[in-house]
């Protein structure tokens, strides 16, 4: 038995036979004994059949998994289209190349310029133009991979899975993938995700010692994978992936359900992601939006800030990823514990207290007014709606609403919704006069938590203090959803205490109007709704708001 450790991309347990597949080792000449015609004709044809066969694979996809999965491989065939893409490879056949080699040496530079990206997104590209490149090739040698039937219980061993090859899997897929290349925001772990198979990437240097029909169990949420199990090691994770199995299959009943209440009072359930690629899972996972997303995950990892045309693609391609269904993004949201380097933050003794969120965007003008304008043109492809991070007061609300009317003007386009999160003391008790400036509220448990208690929500020693039950933050959330009602505007929660079971029933009984998750836990979230009527929900709320101590808190909820 051997542990190796990569990423888990896509969730869930998986326990099968290896199943290698190796790229074929092709072999071509550089220069061709053939006219140039012949050689444009010989490349002409490989597109033509790659075109074909990506068009089917992608129809495939389209039924089985949904339209954005799809347009994944659609996006391959977009890319092989490029006029200058094209001109390039013409112009090598014309010194004399054979079309293997001028489509694989300027497929070959674009994935160099890819890989050299510092956006995390750009340099996953670079694994779908390899792709097509491999495709490419494997067709002008009549040695194409097209239809690959794995046998069952196969756990796909590769280098670097690629989307096609998931595509091409469709009819057989497989119990899980293992790679050791790739991360979570390529395509192809988006695609896994959506098709339920539990995966691991990067499991660099381990999968060398894998051979075909070693018993492999991999975990795609902890990345963890283990080769030969023994026995025990074997049971254990086999009756593990069982009772997982069981879980999921009963939760999948509620993937198209409406949300709502034992007792038929309807809730929105929306989900809260970072990157633009994961809103394909929103759908897959049965959101019905984007509650939050977090633009920060876009200005992290490189060394400037995204420009205005780069942040407009990721917005609109969110927008479009969800087909119409709320998509609320929130400003900048950093410092504290999300550092930018490219941003130059100054050191602080207190960044948690410091100048952070809206108070880093409000003295930075230039940078955020890029942020708004870019969010504007997105809400063009969609119902995007903004929310701002980090409010104390009024004032802050006005100051953006001056320059997002700024924007709106300079950019002709129609006013969207504005509104805030509520995650500090004095938006809790200021709920009513914000409720005035804002079109909607969402809490942010995870920062009320540690601002309530005054317990650093990523200090281990304060650990035991930060605790959403504890009756001052119960308190602080009803207040909140009782001023939003009096002031008549929606009130969602997007902090991780959304998603706890224990406490959907108590936000229920409050009147939240939106509980907004990660997305593997929407589905858990509407279950539990489903589980309870008003009057049981408010049973319970009323007994929990009597308890004294969150100690009592918890045994209630316990029981
Ligand atoms: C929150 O504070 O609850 C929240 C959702 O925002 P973040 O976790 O990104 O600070
Ligand atoms: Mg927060």
């Amino acid at each position: 038995m051997k542990k190796i450790q990569g990423i888990g991309v896509s969730g869930g347990i998986a326990i099968g036979s290896a199943c290698l597949i190796r790229q074929a080792a092709l072999s071509y000449s550089k220069e061709s004994s053939l006219t140039q015609v012949a050689e444009k004709s010989r490349l002409n044809k490989a597109i033509a059949d790659y075109t074909e066969s990506t068009k089917a694979a992608a129809a495939n996809l389209r039924t089985r998994v949904g339209d954005h999965d799809a347009a994944i491989l659609e996006g391959h065939l977009l890319m092989l289209n490029d006029p200058c893409l094209r001109g390039e490879i013409d112009d090598m056949l014309a010194k004399g190349a054979t079309a293997e080699h001028a489509a694989a040496a300027v497929l070959e530079s674009y994935i160099i310029v890819f890989t050299a990206s510092e956006d995390d997104l750009t340099r996953q590209r670079a694994a779908d133009v390899r792709d097509i490149k491999n495709a490419l090739l494997a067709l002008l040698q009549e040695k194409s991979t097209a239809a690959l039937t794995l046998p069952e219980n196969a756990i796909l061993v590769t280098e670097e899975l690629t989307p096609s090859m998931l595509a091409a899997l469709t009819d057989s897929p497989p119990t899980g993938i293992l790679t050791a290349k790739g991360s979570i925001t390529s395509h192809a772990a988006i695609l896994a995700g959506t098709m339920g198979i539990p995966a691991v990437f990067s499991a660099e240097g381990g999968i060398g010692q894998i051979t075909d029909g070693t018993v492999v169990i991999l975990n795609g949420s902890s990345g963890e994978v283990i080769l030969s199990p023994d026995e025990s090691t074997l049971q254990t994770h086999t009756s593990r992936a069982a009772a997982e199995r069981e879980v999921r299959a009963a939760l999948a009943s509620f993937a198209d359900k409406p949300t709502l209440s034992a007792d038929g009072k309807a809730f929105c359930l929306f989900c809260n992601i970072g990157t633009p690629a994961e809103a394909s899972l929103v759908k897959a996972s049965g959101g019905e939006g984007i509650g939050l997303m977090r633009s920060e995950f876009l200005f992290m990892d490189r060394t400037s800030p995204p420009d205005e045309e780069e942040q407009y693609e990721a917005y609109k391609s969110a927008a479009e990823a969800i087909e119409g269904k709320p998509l609320i993004i929130r400003t900048l949201d950093i410092g504290g514990d999300k550092a930018i380097p490219s941003l130059g933050i100054e050191h602080e003794e207190n960044p948690f207290l410091g100048h952070r969120a809206i108070r880093y965007c409000l003295s930075h003008e230039a940078l955020f007014k890029t942020q708004l304008r870019a969010i504007l043109r997105a809400s063009k492809h969609g119902d995007v709606r903004i929310m701002l991070p980090l409010i104390i007061s009024p004032s802050e609300i006005r100051a953006v609403k001056a320059l997002l009317e700024a924007c709106r003007e300079e950019l002709s386009l129609d006013p969207i919704p504005l509104g805030i999160m509520i995650e500090t003391p004095a938006a809790v008790l200021t709920a009513d006069i914000l409720a005035r400036e804002a079109d909607f509220f969402s809490i942010g448990t995870n920062d009320l938590t540690q601002y309530v208690l005054t317990a650093d929500r990523g200090n281990r020693a304060a650990a035991a203090l930060y605790d959403p039950f504890h009756p001052a933050v119960l308190r602080a959330i009803r207040h909140v959803i009782h001023a939003a009602k009096s002031a008549k505007i929606p009130v969602a929660m997007c902090g991780e205490a959304a998603a706890d079971p224990r406490m959907i029933p108590l936000l229920m009984a409050m009147g939240l109007d939106e509980f907004s998750t990660s997305p593997s836990k929407t589905l858990a979230c509407r279950a539990e709704i489903a589980k309870w009527s008003l009057p049981d929900a408010t049973a319970l709320l009323e007994r929990v708001m009597a308890a004294e101590r969150v100690e009592e808190v918890r045994d209630i909820l316990q029981n």
